[in-house]
This record gives structure tokens, sequence and C-alpha cells, in this order.
């Protein structure tokens, strides 16, 4: 795309970690990116960008970036460093590593990655082959949805399931822990056009959300409960005759079983797990089995509690239930990147892990590096990039004590000074995505989209792909791997004999900047009409056979992933597992720590992205705490003030906000603000490292705190 020879559009892609995966059209004006805008013609773009991204120049060009290599001259954390030449900075890690190498072996060396930039070829799996090579311990990443995808393909298979485009010819819509308007923005037009045609939208959240407000009905659910609603939901249905007995008979397994567990959760019952009036169940579970198409669409935040696999198990059955997949717009939304046939072994080179490689999770990391962690090889050496770990990881003073170790050699490839890249011994320029080349998957619709480098990159700085090419130079590596270009490397990540490619081309999608997959239209996109789910029986598995020692297929790119290990006992059936914190199951903690703390996604950062950014930040109005009125009263709190979110994990400060948006008993506390700019700590100093049932999924929001003026 060109309009003049002093002023271009170029066609690109947003990197961020978010569903909507938009389409940006970039304005280059004699060589300077100075705007970006959603582009007009991508049919889910549609011309618009959030607040997050719409002025994603100022990112690029933030006196702030960090555009050199840097050694650090100070303590760490302190944030003091010195320019060097890139030579240097490779030779130095070069050093460093091979002596640790030398004497500790290679799994001495911890590489701590996430989607800071989601493309396939800079994003999660940029740095995999390299680290493969090397032999380094493998950094399990099941920050977000591993386990609501064991659970999701244990149920209906690896499938995209429902084309969000075909929400418009839904009539009954549950957005279930999923505040649309703030993190899947592009889903809500198609949402709202079905509301304008008469269809009902019910929100299903703690929080009275943005969303939640333009919802025609929000249940307020107690966190962490929504497992026995759905089995709640499934008794009425039952129970009143309102289940598809043909679909049921014809494309599930598993309805015995489900009935007997159902039958355990009668609605008097749920009301008083949920918080929810049992009328309310009832009228929602006839209302969703008798307006069809009905859909459900989960959000991420759905798994983050004890039972969070069994919850999105709970869930994934009901359509099936009430036969909702034989409508276009029917059936229930995970994740569509099921529909993507990118080849993730050719960028990830899993062939190169050395047998019996230790595996450390992301979360806990600050175990790892304090040795609370007992490593068979401790860890010396510590890569990082796509991730500011300070802010994201739960138990973040320990994270930060263990950065802090003198004996620790940390890099840190970043954009900015994070953080964690404050506690680097070398910092590495990244460049920003207007800088370099990359293919977009998505996990929110079913197009392919292409980012065309708009500037050349600033300063010093590389893009991921670039950078692993330069250590796998210094490091001595030369396979054919590294010998790619970015266009190669793009091209061969994608399976082009996958059908769903049928009449699309690198150099059409280029060209276009986004090609919807070849899986038909959203008016008549309706994978599971008669079944056809990808599982062991072909059928939605309301009794999982996977859960009895059968092989899950899940995709490679959560390397070193213990999603599902055959034989560990999983209940086959969806089943309520109740929050460890709560008042229920821990009486004597919730004494003395009584309000469930949430830390969803902030509607104007991106994770621990723009944290240090002014417009965004005057967006999201500094770290606050929300709370009810009654649970303000009853401690002496005031709108306005500060005050000292606490349990036996850590504590973080934030200004009182008082509303009936949360529930009485729940306080809510956005994630995204940066320790270094917040008293030294935020929301992830309290936050627990435990897993959930399914996938070491995050329990972020199974979390007691208390709230005291400061
Ligand atoms: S963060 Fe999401 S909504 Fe915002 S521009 Fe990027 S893809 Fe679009």
């Amino acid at each position: 795309m060109s309009n003049s020879a002093d002023s271009q559009t170029v066609l690109a892609a947003c990197p961020h970690d978010c569903p909507d995966t938009c389409s940006m059209l970039v304005t280059v004006e004699n060589g300077r990116a100075v705007s970006v805008r959603g582009n007009p013609d991508h049919p889910f773009t549609r011309g618009g960008l959030c607040v997050k991204v719409n002025n994603y120049q100022d990112r690029t060009y933030s006196p702030d970036r960090i555009l050199h290599p840097l050694r650090r001259t100070g303590a760490k954390g302190s944030g003091s460093f010195e320019r060097i030449p890139w030579d240097e900075a490779l030779g130095e890690i070069k050093k460093r590593w091979t002596a640790i190498i030398d004497e500790h072996g290679p799994q001495a060396i911890l590489p701590y990655s996430y989607l800071g930039t989601e493309g396939i070829l800079n994003g999660l799996n940029v740095g995999d082959a390299f680290f493969n090579k090397l032999g380094a311990t493998i950094s399990e990443r099941t920050f977000c949805d591993a386990g609501a995808v064991t659970a999701f393909v244990m149920t209906c298979g690896p499938t995209a399931a429902v084309d969000p485009e075909s929400f418009k010819h839904s009539r009954y819509i549950i957005l279930w822990a999923c505040n649309t308007i703030s993190t899947n923005l592009h889903h809500w037009p198609f949402i709202a056009e079905a509301q304008a045609n008469g269809a009902k939208v019910v929100v299903i959240d703690p929080v009275a959300s943005r969303t939640a407000k333009k919802a025609d009905w929000h249940i307020a659910i107690r966190p962490g409960t929504d497992a026995a609603l759905a089995l709640g939901m499934m008794n009425v249905i039952i129970a009143e005759g309102l289940v598809d007995e043909d679909y049921v008979a014809n494309y599930t397994v598993g309805y015995d079983e489900l009935k007997a567990r159902a039958a355990e959760f009668p609605p008097e019952k749920v009301a008083e797990i949920t918080g929810i009036p049992a009328e309310d169940i009832v009228t929602l579970a006839r209302e969703y089995a008798t307006t069809q198409p009905s859909v459900i669409r989960m959000g991420v935040a759905i798994e983050r509690h004890a039972g969070g696999g069994q919850t999105v198990r709970a869930l994934a059955c009901l359509p099936a239930l009430v036969g909702a997949w034989r409508h276009v717009g029917g059936g229930i939304l995970h994740m569509p990147i099921w529909a993507f046939p990118v080849d993730w072994g050719a960028l990830m080179r899993p062939d190169w892990i050395k047998e019996g490689t230790p595996v450390i999770n992301q979360w806990r990391l600050g175990a790892a590096l304090t040795g609370e962690e007992k490593l068979a090889t401790p860890i010396k050496a510590l890569m990082v990039y796509n991730a500011n770990p300070v802010v994201v990881v739960p138990d973040q003073a320990r994270t930060i004590e263990g950065l802090e170790r003198e004996d620790l050699f940390t890099v840190v490839s970043e954009q900015f000074m994070t953080d964690t890249a404050r506690y680097a011994d070398i910092v590495l320029p990244a460049t920003t995505q207007l800088e370099q080349l990359d293919v977009m998957f998505s996990w929110g619709h079913l197009y392919l989209t292409f980012n065309e480098p708009a500037i050349a990159p600033l300063g010093e700085s590389v893009p991921n792909t670039e950078l692993f090419r330069r250590l796998a130079n210094a490091m001595g590596f030369n396979d054919e791997y590294w010998a790619r270009s970015d266009e190669q490397m793009a091209k061969e990540s994608l399976d082009w004999s996958n059908p769903v490619l049928a009449g699309i081309s690198m150099e059409g999608l280029r060209e276009k900047g986004y090609a919807r997959l070849a899986v038909g239209s959203p008016d008549d996109f309706c994978p599971h009409k008669e079944g056809n789910f990808p599982t062991p029986s072909g059928k939605c598995e309301f009794k999982a056979s996977m859960a009895e020692g059968g092989n899950i297929v899940l995709p490679l790119f959560r390397q070193g992933s213990n999603e599902f290990q055959p034989g560990d006992p999983i209940d086959p059936v969806p089943n309520y597992i109740p929050p460890t914190e709560s008042p229920a199951t821990n009486p004597a903690l919730a004494a003395k720590y009584p309000l469930n703390l949430l830390s969803p996604k902030s509607h104007a950062f991106l994770n621990s992205s723009y944290g240090n950014l002014q417009a965004q930040l005057h967006h999201a109005q500094g770290q606050q705490v929300i709370i009810h009125p009654e649970d303000a009263r009853s401690r002496g709190l005031n709108e306005g003030a500060m005050a000292r979110v606490f349990n036996d994990r850590g504590s973080f400060q934030a200004v009182v906000k008082i509303s009936d948006d949360v529930r009485p008993g729940v306080a809510v506390a956005p994630l995204g603000y940066w320790a270094s700019r917040s008293g030294g700590s935020t929301v992830n100093a309290v936050n627990p490292t435990r897993y959930a049932d399914f996938g070491h999924a995050p329990t972020f929001s199974d979390n007691l705190v208390e709230v005291a003026a400061s």
C-alpha cells in the first residue's frame, strides 16, 4: 500500500496478547511512522484500535526506548547502565554462559519468555530452538489458558468451535467471565448486532464490568463457583426435559454419568454455593436451553482458581446437552487458535531437546532462583525476553529476591527499562512491531494477519529473530535454522498443505494484509452440526476418555507443559472443586483475610505492557482497589484514601474506590502497574503460586486478602 513518494501507508498488525489481533494501517512520512489506525477493510478490526494501541507510534519513538546494548554499572535493581557495542555484549554473554556450562552444565541456564509480542516469528516460541540446542532448562509456560485448553480439548477436541463473527446469528449469548468491551473489544459489535436483533446478552461475572453494564442481565456470581452454576443449569435442563435427546444420543458420550453428576447440584444447593438466587438459576437454564442458537463465550479468567479445569469441562458440556451446536452462532467459543495451521515444530525444534531436561514452571521463578525449589542443577543464568516477570509472576518479593542474587547472570532483551530489566547484567535492545516483520495467528478470530515493517529498526534494536541468530552465531551454532531470513521463516512457519490455507499465498497475504482461513463464511460456519468433534470418540465427551489414560493432542507452543499426564487422578466427569481460599473451605483464613481479590486485566494496559507510558497510565487512573460500600464502611475506608492490600504472601498499596460494581466480600485490583512506580510491589505480591486442577493453570483469583487504611 503506498500513496506518494514521501507518505506511505503500511499494512501492519497489533503485536499484543489479545484475541482481537487487529490489522493496523501505519502512516509513514519521510521515513517516520506518524500514526496508526485500525484497518477499515478488515472484517473484525473494522477500522478501530483500542486505547492501548491507538498511539503505538509513541511507544516506538518513546524517549525511554532502549536502543543500544547496555551493561549494568550499579547495584542490581538500581537501573544504572552504560552503553556497550553489540559485539561486546555478545562476547560477554558467550563468556559467562560458556563458563556456567563448563562448571554446571547447560541446565544451569533458564530462559523466561511469554507473549510480550504474539507474532508467530517473534513471539512465544522465538527462542525455543536456541535454548533447546543449548540444552537449557525448559521454562514451562502455563500463564494463560493451559488449564482451559486442556479441559476444552478433553471435551470438544482441538476445534475452532464457533466463529466469533457468527455471534450476530445468536439469540442467547452468555459472556462467562469475559469483559468483552475491555479485553476483546472488536467482538462486541457482533454481540451488539445480535442484541439489537433481539438476542439476550447475559454476563456472568462477580464484577459489574463495562460489558456487564451493556448486558440485558448481569449475574454477579461468587468467584470460583462457576462450575457449580453450570452443573445447576444442567440439573434444571435435565429435570425439565429440555435436553436435545437426539443430539445427545448421536454425538455425545457419557450422558448417564453427567446426568448423575448434575443430580448432585439442585438449584437450592447451587444458590448457596454461588450466591445466585435459585429462581435465577432456573430461569437462566430454561432460557439458555430453549432460546436457540445459544452461545457461550468463555473469558480467560474462568480457569483462575482451584477447580478451573473442571469448570471449563462443565461449561463445554452445556451446548451439546441442548443441541446448540446444530445452529450457526450456537455452541461455545474458547479459542479459534486451533484453526491456524502453524508448524510449531519447525519453529521450536523439540527434536533438539535432550532427554531428561528439567522443566521449571514460570510462576515458580522466584522459588527456582532463591533455592526454595530444589533443583538438581541450580540456576546460574537467566535470559528474559518478551516478558516482565517481576510484574506478572506471583510471589513478587521472592522473584525480586532471586533477581538480586549477585551470582546470577541475567540477560534481558527489552524495549524499555522494565522492573525486570533493572536487574539485568546485560540489556539488549528489542524492536517494536513497527520495526519487524511478522505473521500473526489469532486466538479471537479466523484471519491470518501480516505485519510489514513500517520503518527500519531504531538505534541498534533488533527483532527477536535476529537476536537469536546473533546468539546462535556467538555460541557457534551453524544449523541451517539460523541461516533463514524472516521471509523464509514466515513461509516455513505454516503448513501450506492444510485445506484452511486453500487459496491463500504468502504473497497475497502480504499484499492485502490479512486473509480469512478457508473455513466457510460466518453465515454458514457450523462445524459440529452433526458431531464431528476431534476427540478420541469423535463425539463431545461428557465423560472424558482422556482422563482415563488416553493421549491428548495439545499444541507444542507451551513447550515443557504438563497439561495432562495419563494416569493423573482426574475426575472424568465435570465436577465442582471449591476455591482453596474461601470462607466455605478455609474459615480460619477467611477470618483473617475476608476479601476475595481479583486482579483482572486493565482496560488500558496489556498485561505488563504500557505500565510506563503516559497516555495509558492516564487512562488506567492509578492502582486502585475497588470494594463494595459495606466492606468500605466496616473498615472505615473512604473513597480516594490510600490503602494497604495484604495477606501472608505480601502487600501492595492502592487507592480505594468504593463501588457496588463488586459483590460484598470481593475486592478488585487491576493488573499491569509496575512495581518500580508503585512503591515496590503490585498485585502479584499477594497472588498465590498454586496450580489449578488442570494444566498447571494459575489460581490468581483464588486469593484472600484484607484491605486496611495505610
Ligand atoms: S490490544 Fe487488542 S484490541 Fe487493542 S489494538 Fe491490539 S489487538 Fe486490537
